[in-house]
Formats: C-alpha cells, sequence, structure tokens
C-alpha cells in the first residue's frame, strides 16, 4: 500500500478507476480485490489510521480491543481472511462465575445457570428466525414476511412473550446487550437475522459474539489486508462532498482536494454519511434512514477491577448505563473488565468512580482503579457503534445501499447481506461491491472491443 500523508498542495490529484470512503475493514478489502486485478484505487480516510471501528490500542498497560473484537467459524468472509494470511484466534476466558440482578437484589451462580435461564425465552423469542430468514445472506427472500415483521422492535416481541418479570428482565437486558442500544430502538428483524446466522441457534450466535478474537488484535487482520494492496491511501482526507452521475464520481475532501474516480465505493457508517453532502441526493428512503441513523449508540468501557480475579460474566438491567461486565485479563490482584452499555451519553467512560458504582450494585466492594474507552457515537467518523438497524431499515432502505446510485456503490458493515454489524459483514460487502465493479469494468472493456472490432 502506499502511503500518501504529506500535506497535499494539489487540488486535482491524478483521476483514479476506483475512490474508496474509508479504510476499515470494508474499505481495504475492496481495495485489495480491485487492485489485484489491476485497477488503481486510492482510499480517502479521515483518521490517521486503518481499521475504522475496530481499534487495538494500548491502555490499561497491555493492548485492548476498543471496537470490534470476536470472530467466529460461522462467520464465513472474516474465517476466511484469518485462513488466508495464517492469522489464529485466542478464546476470551471461560467465566467461573456469574452475577445477575434480580428482585431489587444481586445474585451470583454458575454461568450454566444464567445461559439455562436465558434458553427458552430465547428459543421463543427467536423460533421465527429460519422462517423469516431461511438464506440470511440473502434476507429477502422471503420478502412478504420480512415486511410483514420489519416494523416491530425487539422490545415488543419480548413483551408479547408474557414471561415472568424475572425472566422478562434477564431477555431484556440480553438484546439491550446485543442491540448496544435501546430494545425500543432496533429492529426485531435484525435479532431473528443474527440468529438465522448460527442456524437459527441463539446460543451459538452468543457464542460467537463474546468468545474467540483475533490473535495479535484485529489491527494484525487488517493491516495483512492492506499490506495485500498497492492502493493509495491518504490519511486526514474527511470526505465532505460527493458529486456523482453515469460516467463519474467527484469527491471533495475537507482541505479543498477534489478527487476524480470512474466508480466509488462509500464505506462510512451510516451516520457518518450525514456529514457528507450528495448531489444527486440519495432517494428518500436512505435519507431517511442515514437521518435516523442505527440503534446501536452505546458505550464500551474497560477497566481495571480491584479484588476480584477470577473470570467472571455480569448482567445488570436493561436502563443501567452498563448493563454487562465480562472478566477478560485477570491482572495481579485484580481483573482487566469490559463493560458494556445501552447509551454512551450515559456514562462517562472516563470517570472510574461512576463505573464503580455500576459494577458495585453486582459486585459489591470492588473498586476500579484504571478505565480505558473510545466514545463511538461522539466520533465523527464513526457515530454508531455497531450497526443495528432500526424498523423498516432492511426493507426500505437496505435494498436502495445494495443497489448503490450510479457510479457511487455502499459496502460496510451497515450494509452487508449477511452479518450486518460485524467485521464479517464489512468484508463481505467489501467483496461484493467489489466485484461488481470489476464485472462493470470487464462488460465495459468488451463494448469498447465490440466497437472497435
Ligand atoms: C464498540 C464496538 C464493538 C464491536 N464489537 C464487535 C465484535 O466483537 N465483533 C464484530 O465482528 N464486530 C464488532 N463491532 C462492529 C465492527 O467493528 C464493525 O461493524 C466493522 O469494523 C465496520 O467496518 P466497516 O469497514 O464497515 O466500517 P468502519 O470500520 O467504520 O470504516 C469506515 C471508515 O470510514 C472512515 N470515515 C468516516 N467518515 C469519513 C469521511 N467523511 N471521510 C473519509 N473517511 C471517513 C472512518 O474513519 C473509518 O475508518 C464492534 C464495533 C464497535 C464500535
Amino acid at each position: 500500500m502506499s502511503l500518501n500523508t504529506q500535506a497535499r498542495p494539489t487540488s486535482r490529484p491524478a483521476e483514479v478507476d476506483v475512490l474508496i470512503l474509508g479504510a476499515g475493514f470494508a474499505g481495504l478489502t475492496a481495495a485489495r480485490e480491485l487492485t489485484q486485478r489491476g485497477l488503481s484505487v486510492r482510499i480517502l480516510e479521515a483518521r490517521d489510521r486503518i481499521g475504522g471501528r475496530t481499534w487495538y490500542a494500548d491502555g490499561l498497560g497491555r493492548r485492548l480491543e476498543l471496537g470490534g473484537t470476536w470472530v467466529h467459524w460461522t462467520q464465513p468472509y472474516v474465517w476466511a481472511e484469518l485462513a488466508r494470511y495464517g492469522i489464529g484466534t485466542v478464546p476470551s476466558p471461560a467465566p467461573a462465575v456469574a452475577h445477575w440482578w434480580e428482585d431489587g437484589g444481586p445474585r451470583s451462580g454458575d454461568p450454566l445457570e444464567l445461559l439455562a435461564r436465558l434458553d427458552e425465552p430465547n428459543r421463543r423469542l427467536t423460533a421465527e428466525a429460519r422462517t423469516v430468514f431461511p438464506e440470511p445472506f440473502h434476507p429477502l427472500t422471503q420478502a412478504a414476511l420480512v415486511e410483514a415483521t420489519d416494523h416491530e422492535t425487539v422490545a415488543d416481541r419480548i413483551a408479547a412473550l408474557d414471561l415472568p418479570p424475572g425472566d422478562r428482565a434477564l431477555l431484556e437486558t440480553f438484546w439491550t446487550l446485543n442491540v448496544n442500544g435501546s430494545i425500543d430502538a432496533a429492529a426485531y428483524t435484525q435479532a431473528l437475522r443474527w440468529v438465522a446466522l448460527t442456524n437459527g441457534d441463539w446460543a451459538i450466535n452468543f457464542e460467537a459474539c463474546a468468545s474467540y478474537k483475533v490473535d495479535g488484535g484485529t489491527a494484525r487482520l487488517a493491516r495483512a489486508i492492506a499490506d495485500d494492496t498497492d492502493a493509495e491511501l491518504w490519511f486526514g482526507a474527511a470526505v465532505e462532498f460527493l458529486v456523482h452521475d453515469d460516467d463519474a464520481v467527484r469527491v471533495t475532501t475537507a482541505d479543498g482536494t477534489t478527487h476524480v474516480a470512474r466508480h466509488a465505493i462509500s464505506t462510512l457508517p451510516l451516520a457518518a454519511l450525514t456529514r457528507v453532502r450528495m448531489t444527486p441526493e440519495l432517494p428518500q428512503a436512505m435519507r431517511d434512514a442515514v437521518h435516523e441513523g442505527q440503534a446501536g449508540l452505546g458505550a464500551k468501557v474497560w477497566f481495571r477491577l480491584e479484588g476480584v480475579t477470577e473470570p467472571f460474566v455480569a448482567f445488570g438491567e436493561k436502563d443501567w448505563p452498563l448493563n454487562f461486565f465480562q472478566g477478560e485479563y485477570p491482572d495481579g490482584d485484580g481483573i482487566i473488565v469490559i463493560g458494556f452499555g445501552p447509551d454512551a451519553s450515559a456514562i462517562d467512560p472516563t470517570d472510574a468512580a461512576a463505573i464503580e458504582r455500576v459494577i458495585g450494585r453486582l459486585i459489591p466492594g470492588a473498586r476500579v482503579t484504571a478505565v480505558r474507552a473510545h466514545d463511538w457515537v461522539s466520533d465523527p467518523f464513526a457515530g454508531e457503534t455497531w450497526p443495528m438497524h432500526r424498523p423498516g431499515y432492511l426493507t426500505h432502505a437496505l435494498p436502495g445501499f445494495h443497489a448503490g446510485a450510479g457510479r457511487l456503490r455502499f459496502a460496510g458493515s451497515d450494509y452487508a447481506h449477511g452479518w450486518g454489524g460485524f467485521i464479517d459483514g464489512a468484508i463481505e460487502s467489501g467483496l461484493v461491491e467489489a466485484r461488481r465493479i470489476l464485472t462493470e469494468h470487464a462488460d465495459a472493456g468488451v463494448r469498447l472491443l465490440a466497437v472497435s472490432a
């Protein structure tokens, strides 16, 4: 990959075949596919690093995944990339104990007991997964069924199960974790889609979400893909304006530079599209989706907890500022813990005392001695965490993003066909959109040959 990080005096750099907006997993994958087949590619990345919503950074005396982390063999695209580059996985530790909140107080027990409590309610909630999504990588094969369900929220469907209060509270907090946001804002179809991707098994889905990490960190995989392309990579290139027609795409970045290409792939998160003006504007349904954003607006924080040394798993209630905890790395007389919460604005991720107050409800007396986090929701180049769709997104907006607009295409985990919201979906959509451009290119070549013959 050739890096172009110097100050850029030119207002009109050389034209390329394809501009890629964003150097996360979708952008890097698309760049590799296109350059390896001979197309010239320039990636415009607003930040000064690759990886996007994955970020393997220093913190708490080690390296920590501040964003996307876990991968699984049920995720075919990321698994293939790991095999391609000879990168393994490392397991998160099996929890020795579970803590949860019930009837107004803390409870502790065997993690299997907690899983067992979640089993039947989850089976009932997701029983239709394979009926509505028989082919999860083609989510609209049963369009009528999806349409009939896509207006409902996860909260609606949990309420309809009419569970005993304790089971209902546990199921609500479990899905609040999965949404990383409010279950009142999250589409029920997204819950079904997730579970359909693990053959209808919610427990395997949970395993896929929080069990196996990339050995050497997500940055290692992102770097391996980046090293496999000779695309130009421009850091500090925040796209602000985009004009597209049937012939070309013109993209202007914050410093006034305009880049021109025959095609462009935007891999910007849905929320980050609010900052890009487009001419012509996107169709109304897509603009509405950009305006509404995703439901994943929560927090992920790392902290060191003193007084606990055994790996544990813990659930608070759905509206706590942090409602899920996983003890990840034993650390002397403490343990380094990941916490998730549904609303990034409800917790200051740098405030150890605030975090201690929440975890202290479940593990009284434990002390938080250090914290590390990134606020993805306030980050202008993310604006969301993992993309959990709102009601209607799947049926009304996603087909438009898949179709693209003229020479502009959309890739990224917000627009994936399969594992939407995951690294896998980002890679999948990068492959799909690169292939479509390659096919168009090849067709154009054939047409030119036919004209000149
Ligand atoms: C806290 C958290 C935890 C997660 N946990 C997991 C997990 O355990 N497992 C999993 O599989 N997934 C997880 N995810 C989701 C996963 O990280 C993302 O879905 C995936 O990395 C998205 O890749 P992408 O290429 O689609 O988008 P991104 O990674 O967001 O890449 C888009 C790129 O576009 C750039 N950009 C934005 N705006 C502009 C602009 N105007 N101009 C130029 N560049 C711009 C951004 O800087 C970014 O680099 C998590 C995400 C978060 C935030």
